[in-house]
């Protein structure tokens, strides 16, 4: 059997900490899994229960995930690029520095972040406040690693080229601890042909280094190349398609990245405003590498039973 590392985003809740996680990522045929550890707008978050951590590692141990490929994505107001209010930037250095030592409690050793926006302030001082913010989190030697993610380039977001994710690599000083995270739904709407990806990869090498690469997200996306839109699309749904995120999926230079899908929920026409989770559909597909045209009106049919 070829080596495939998958996962989607799931839940992860007060009441059944990661071993709900745990269940879920199983539930849709995973074998890693990404989570934020509350609400993904707000920074309120709740005590790690170590009991229940125990519990759901040897659950993990069980059934073959490693804990090394699960993921936690960090609140995404959080801002590093923002200095204005001094109040509220150095309220995010400590909410990370927070959230690293969750990542630890619960044995995780990547957390995935947005750079930031640096909303009016300038590229080059937004940068220099998120490498500023970054060696402040990561003062200590060893600890989990922040994986910069490549955005979209919607409004005054950083971290949409290569070059920038350089740029802020080249200022911390603790290198070890920062990889980088691809979106593939980002890439295409900052601008980079994902279609031909060993390209984009030959490129990544030359600015970055492929060994720097922590994460993939995949995602398809709603909008066209160069759009800065950030609108993630379900899996050969959108304008990159199936054959091409296949391509992505198995590409031999990746095979020990860790792929997250992070494709929209499906709404059940009279489900009640519910929706559901697209990834045991999306991820039977990815495993087969076969394109189900039906895939959507499955979905429903599975959820309607419940
Ligand atoms: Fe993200
Ligand atoms: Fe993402
Ligand atoms: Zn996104």
């Amino acid at each position: 059997m070829e080596k495939l590392i998958i996962g989607s985003h799931v839940s992860f809740t007060k009441n059944e900490g990661l071993i709900g996680s745990v269940n879920e990522a199983l539930s849709y045929g995973e074998n890693t899994f990404m989570f934020y550890t509350g609400a993904p707008q707000n920074t309120i978050r709740a005590q790690i229960d170590e009991a229940k951590t125990k519990e759901a590692q040897k659950l993990m141990k069980e059934n073959n995930i490693d804990i090394n490929n699960v993921i936690i994505h960090a609140p995404y107001i959080v801002n590093l690029a923002n200095n204005m209010d001094e109040q509220k930037y150095n309220f995010a250095i400590n909410f990370l520095k927070q959230e690293l030592q969750r990542a630890k409690i619960l044995g995780i050793n990547k957390v995935v972040l947005h750079p930031g926006s640096h909303t009016g302030l300038g590229e080059e001082k937004g940068i220099q406040n998120i490498i500023n913010a970054l060696n402040i989190v990561l003062s200590e030697p060893e600890g989990p690693i922040i994986c910069l993610e490549t955005m979209a380039g919607k409004g005054t977001e950083l971290g949409t080229t290569f070059e920038q994710l350089n740029q802020i690599i080249a200022g911390i000083n603790n290198k070890d601890r920062v990889q980088i995270c691809l979106d593939t739904c980002h890439l295409n709407d900052a601008g980079y042909d994902v279609k031909n990806f060993d390209n984009l990869l030959d490129e990544f090498d030359k600015i970055i280094g492929l060994d720097k690469i922590g994460c993939i997200h995949i995602n398809d996306s709603k909008n066209k190349i160069s759009s800065h839109k950030d609108r993630h699309e379900n899996i050969g749904l959108g304008t990159i398609g199936f054959d091409n995120l296949i391509n992505i999926i198995y590409n031999d230079k990746l095979k020990e990245v860790p792929k997250i899908l992070e494709t929209p929920f499906i709404s059940i026409a009279g489900g009640k405003d519910r929706t559901y989770a697209p990834y045991k559909f999306e991820i039977e597909m990815i495993k087969n590498r076969q394109y189900n045209p039906n895939f959507l009106e499955d979905i429903r049919k599975y959820y309607k039973k419940f």
